[in-house]
C-alpha cells in the first residue's frame, strides 16, 4: 500500500488517539477513550487541484475530493461510531465487513475512503509514460508488452458496466487488469491493488460526459503514476 498516505493517515489517527487520550487523563481516566477516540481523516490531496488539466479539471476535482471523498469518509465515521469497529484501520474495516449483508453501509464508505485515498495517488502532473524498470520487467512478464497492460487497462474500464474501479494488481506472483463494481476492492479477494481509475460517472462527467473512454485514454496516457505502482509491488 501507499506509506507515505497510510502513514499519513496513522500519524493523524494517532494524533487523534492522542489527543483523546490527554482528555481522558485530564478527567482522571483512560477507562472511555476508545470508542469515540479514533476518527478517520479525509487525506490531504497529493497536489493542487488544478494539477491534473487538462485531463481532469480543477471542478472535477473539487466536487470529487471536496464533495464525494469527504462524504464518504464522514459517513464511515458516523457508521462506526462507539462500535468495535471504530478501533479499526481501514483496511481491516474492509476486510471485516466485506461481504457481510448487515455491514453493507460500512463497507461501502470505508472502501470507497480507501479506494479514493489510494486512487489520487495513482495520478500525477506528468504522469504516463514508460513504467520504472523492475515493474516494466513484470508488466512484459504477465501482459506480453506495456501497450498491451494499457489496453487491457482500458477495456477492463470500457466494459464495467456501471460505477466501479479499474485495477492494476498483483496476484498469484503476476500482474493482472480486473475492474471491481461500485466499492469493491481487490484486496477482499486476496489481490494487491498497484493501481486503480475511478470509473465511476462523477471522475470524468463534468469534463467528458458519457466518454468514459476519453477520460481513460487521457489518464492512461498523461497522468498515470507508473511510480506508485512501483512503489506498491516493492513493498509485496
Ligand atoms: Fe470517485
Amino acid at each position: 500500500m501507499n506509506e507515505k498516505m497510510f502513514g499519513d493517515f496513522t500519524r493523524r489517527e494517532f494524533l487523534n488517539v492522542a489527543k483523546g487520550t490527554a482528555v481522558a487523563l485530564a478527567v482522571g481516566g483512560l477507562a472511555n477513550t476508545s470508542k469515540a477516540a479514533m476518527e478517520h481523516v479525509l487525506p490531504p490531496l497529493p497536489y493542487p487541484a488544478n494539477a491534473l488539466e487538462p485531463v481532469i479539471s480543477a471542478n472535477t476535482i473539487s466536487f470529487h475530493y471536496g464533495k464525494h471523498h469527504k462524504a464518504y469518509v464522514d459517513n464511515l465515521n458516523k457508521l462506526i461510531a462507539r462500535t468495535e469497529l471504530a478501533e479499526m484501520p481501514l483496511e481491516k474495516i474492509i476486510v471485516a465487513t466485506s461481504g457481510k449483508t448487515d455491514k453493507v453501509a460500512i463497507f461501502n464508505n470505508a472502501a470507497q475512503a480507501w479506494n479514493h485515498g489510494f486512487y489520487w495517488h495513482c495520478l500525477k502532473p506528468n504522469g504516463g509514460g514508460e513504467p520504472t524498470a523492475v515493474l516494466k520487467q513484470m508488466i512484459e512478464a504477465s501482459f506480453g508488452t506495456v501497450e498491451a497492460c494499457r489496453n487491457e487497462l482500458a477495456t477492463a474500464a470500457a466494459s464495467q458496466f456501471g460505477s466501479g474501479w479499474v485495477w492494476l494488481v498483483l496476484a498469484g506472483g503476476k500482474l493482472r487488469a480486473v475492474k471491481t463494481g461500485n466499492a469493491d476492492n481487490p484486496m477482499t479477494q486476496g489481490m494487491k491493488p498497484l493501481l486503480t481509475i475511478d470509473v465511476w460517472e462523477h471522475a470524468y462527467y463534468l469534463d467528458y460526459q458519457n466518454r468514459r473512454g476519453d477520460y481513460i485514454k487521457g489518464v492512461i496516457e498523461k497522468l498515470i503514476n507508473w511510480s506508485f505502482a512501483a512503489e506498491n509491488l516493492g513493498k509485496s
